[in-house]
Parts: structure tokens; sequence; C-alpha cells
């Protein structure tokens, strides 16, 4: 059986990742966070955007446009924000499909080239008609859910990925960043609700907001939201648009099972696109598997490199090549350079041999189905 030669690094090297999504297109949104970002390089963030049943997309067409500029994902929460379920198939096309090529079109108008990957169901409210027209245009669909968190080895449902709603109460900013801790794996768990803790370690934790404003209700104040901006980088997050870890994530359960052929000291992988409608470029972090070395013949005095496009890309200090997936193939082989690759290069993570689900604080698997039924909060959507 042959060993995968690679192994990628989880959440880009980050102990964990976080996205924050905006629903709604709201103006609140362009003025009071385009200054906070422009200061924090490190965050970026996702918009969803929709009508709302008027002209909310055009409206704030412009600045929406700036913040996909400086590196923020823009993604479709629908033309009209409906109930999804009820809307019969060419009502569901209109809402969905055709509303990610409308907004690509204004956004356009309005000097930014982008491309829609990512969705959110208004309300949350999804079904399997609902995903199939979503998967048309979309590789990734944000639902709501309890606590929104996903582990690195645990394939999610891409089109109902569970998210974190911050709802408004006097204890709301607090959680918001023990939320941050726990996805990055900080802090005392002993009395903690199980539910509450990420027991394995780094988590992604997708965040939905609603306006930034101090005006209350759904919104959070500009003044919160930047100090969870901060928390997260201060935990070491990956703090990155709702697409590209989604990419990251999703490319990873191709790229670790990926078996390359020889040929003559070299090693050819390739993998395929495993949808149509994901990001152009999704950089990813790979280490080489010891075991694949060995099997292979390279030794540690050996310059690996991993070769894309006729272009050699030598490993870090820490071992680590940074590919492009969107590639879809790649070349190890020996350099033909004297440069020494510092020694190897340990990739596997620890297991304890079985540790998908959820685990309790003493490592004992809960079963998700049964799930006590407090633990559920109830949301409200403006
Ligand atoms: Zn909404």
């Amino acid at each position: 059986m042959a060993v995968p030669p690679l192994t990628t690094v989880p959440w880009n090297g980050h102990v964990g990742a976080a996205s924050f999504t905006f629903d709604d297109a709201m103006e609140n949104q362009v003025k009071n966070l385009t200054p906070i970002l422009e200061e924090m390089p490190d965050v970026r963030v996702t918009f969803f955007l929709s009508n709302m049943g008027g002209n909310s997309l055009r409206q704030n067409g412009a600045g929406f446009a700036k913040l996909a500029n400086m590196g923020n994902e823009i993604g479709n929460h629908t033309d009209n924000h409906l109930q999804l379920p009820d809307q019969d198939d060419a009502k569901l096309k209109s809402e969905i499909t055709d509303f990610a090529t409308e907004i690509e079109k204004v956004m356009a108008e309005n000097g930014a080239e982008i491309n829609i990957t990512s969705h959110a169901t208004p309300f949350c409210a999804n079904n399997e008609k609902v995903s199939g027209e979503i998967n048309q245009h979309h590789f990734i669909n944000r639902d709501c859910g309890w606590h929104g968190r996903n582990d690195w080895d645990v394939e999610p449902e891409w089109l109902g990925m569970a998210s974190r709603v911050w709802n408004s109460s006097e204890t709301a900013d607090t959680e918001l960043l023990e939320a941050l801790d726990t996805a990055a794996f900080i802090g005392d768990f002993s009395n903690a609700n199980p539910w509450d803790v990420q027991v394995k370690g780094g988590s992604w934790l997708v965040l939905l907001n609603h306006g930034v404003s101090d005006e209350g209700g759904m919104s959070i104040t500009p003044e919160a939201i930047k100090n969870a901006f901060q928390r997260a980088l201060k935990n070491d997050l990956w703090v990155a648009p709702f697409s590209t870890v989604g990419a990251y994530h999703k490319a990873h359960f191709i790229m670790d099972k990926a078996e390359g052929t020889a040929n003559d000291k070299e090693y050819k992988i390739r993998w395929e696109m495993p949808h149509p409608h994901m990001p152009k470029s999704i950089p990813l972090k790979v280490k080489l598997n010891e075991e694949f070395l060995k099997e292979s013949g390279f030794t540690a005095d050996d310059n690996i490199v991993i070769e894309q496009n006729n272009n050699e890309i030598q490993p870090d200090e820490n071992g680590i090549y940074t590919i492009e997936f969107c590639n879809l193939s790649l070349t190890i082989k020996k350099s033909a350079g004297t440069s020494k690759l510092k020694s190897t290069i340990s990739t596997k993570r620890k297991t304890d041999g079985n540790h998908s689900g959820i685990f309790d604080l003493n490592g004992k698997r809960l079963n998700t189905r049964n799930r006590p039924k407090n633990s559920t909060p109830t949301f409200l959507f403006p």
C-alpha cells in the first residue's frame, strides 16, 4: 500500500481559523467596518449580499466593491431574502444562481472583478432542493447551527455549514470572545458544558453577524467587533474569509489522499478539483510524509523540491512547501541544486486512533444525535 506523499498543514499554519461573516448588505457594515479592516490587514471577512426585497446591492455596491478589492469576500445571500424551502424551482434559480451572477456584475461595474463561490441561506432555511440549487454556483453554503466549529479531520457538510450567531444580549460580547478562545483551545474548560468545548485542539469557527453599529438589536458595536478581531489574532487563529478557509479545508481532504506515480526518481501527483466553483487560487501549505520518503528512497541529505509549472518550490525552515492546489498536479524530486533540506519533516498529526466526532472532557466520544435539548439556543433574524 503506497503512502500518500503529502500532508497539509492544518489551518494554514495557525492553531485554528475564524471566519467572520456579515449578512444583508447593510450600509453600516461598509461605514463602520471599512476603517477597522483598513487598520487590520491580517483580518479579512465575508459579506453576504442581498437586495433584501429592495435595492441594497446596488445602493451599497461601491462600498462593498472597495471591501472586495481589499481582499474581503463577497458572497451570495439571495436576491429577496425569502424562505427558500417555500419557493418553486424557477424562483430558486432566480433567487440563488441568477443573483450570484448579478452580484458579480454589480461588483464589476464598481471596479471589483470577483467570482462568487459561497452562499448563505436567509433565515438559515435549507433543504435538499435548496442545496441542489446552491450547488450550481457555490461550493460552500453557510447555515446556522449552534457552535459553528469545524474539526480539521472531519469533512463537514459543505452545503450546510454551521455558524455561531451573534445575538444581542448583555453577555454576547464576552461569549463571542470565549468562542474565539475555545476555537483556539485556550482556557479552562473544567466547568464548561462539553458541547461548548472544542476538546481536540484548534478548529475553524464560523461566525454570523448582522449590523455593525451602536443601534442595538442584532447589531454588534464597532468596538466589540474590533475586540473580537484582535482576540482572534492574539489567539493565532487564521482570520480569513469563509471561502478561503473552506477551500483550504476542502482541498486538504483531496491532497492528503493523493498518491504519486514514480518515474525515474520523480513522483508525479495529479488530482481533481472537488467542485467547479471554488476560488481560482488555493495556496496550500504541505509537508512531505516521512514514510513516503523512506519508501521512495529519498534520504535526509537530498534537497527535495516540489515542482509546479516548471518552478521549483523550496521548503521553508520547517520543511513546509506552499503549493497551488488549483494547478492540479505537482512533481516531487531532488533538486539539481546543492542546498540541503534541513532534516525531515515529520508530518503526521498526533492521532489517537479514532478521533473523529466530538468528545467530552475525558476523551469519551459524544453521540451528536443525542445532543441535550437545552443546548440549542434559539435565534432571531431581522
Ligand atoms: Zn439575512
